[in-house]
């Protein structure tokens, strides 16, 4: 039964985590603010597929902004406009959630919208001699926690 799919499947996002289904780090497609909005770097913007793109500045794990496609559209190759120029036009913010948000909370976060569909996950790193810090992870989309959602009314039927 239909009520009896979406309880189960409510039910099994409580028990998962956003590092579950997060997409690693390392498996992200990202670009370092430094880069060069030329022919090249676009065509492999393009070539990625992804809607989404992280910028990072200095390390991987230093994430300042998110770059859409769609801030693309007025960009000239031709023009070799550096990504910072445009970053700093868009601003557009990074949402933050730890990695033991359950899918749940983080289904309803992404509902409310006002933090767009994409968020980077963290924790906070203990490990070692000195002080605590914030450590990025990975990133997770709507399409992250709806998979999860499908996946589990799939297996129960
Ligand atoms: P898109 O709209 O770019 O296709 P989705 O939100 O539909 O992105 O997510 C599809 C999958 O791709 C998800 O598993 C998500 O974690 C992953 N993903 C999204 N953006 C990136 C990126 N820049 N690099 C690597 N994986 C990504």
């Amino acid at each position: 039964k239909d009520e009896v799919n979406i309880i189960s499947g409510a039910l099994e996002l409580r028990k998962k985590t956003v590092s579950d289904v997060m997409t690693k780090l390392e498996d992200a497609f990202m670009l370092p603010i430094t880069s060069v909005l030329d022919f090249e770097t676009m065509s492999e913007i393009i070539k990625s597929g992804y809607s989404r793109i992280p910028v990072y500045e200095g390390s991987r794990g230093n994430i300042v902004t998110v770059l859409f496609i769609k801030d693309l559209a007025f960009v000239d190759p031709d023009d070799n406009t550096p990504l910072k120029t445009l970053c700093q036009y868009y601003q557009n913010p990074c949402n933050f959630v730890f990695e033991d948000v359950t899918l749940d909370i983080m289904f309803k976060q992404f509902k409310e919208g006002h933090k767009g569909h994409m968020a980077f996950v963290h924790r906070i790193n203990n490990e070692g001699e000195g002080d605590p810090f914030y450590e990025t992870i990975g990133l997770v989309t709507l399409e992250d926690v709806i998979e999860e959602m499908i996946q589990a009314e799939i297996v129960d039927e």
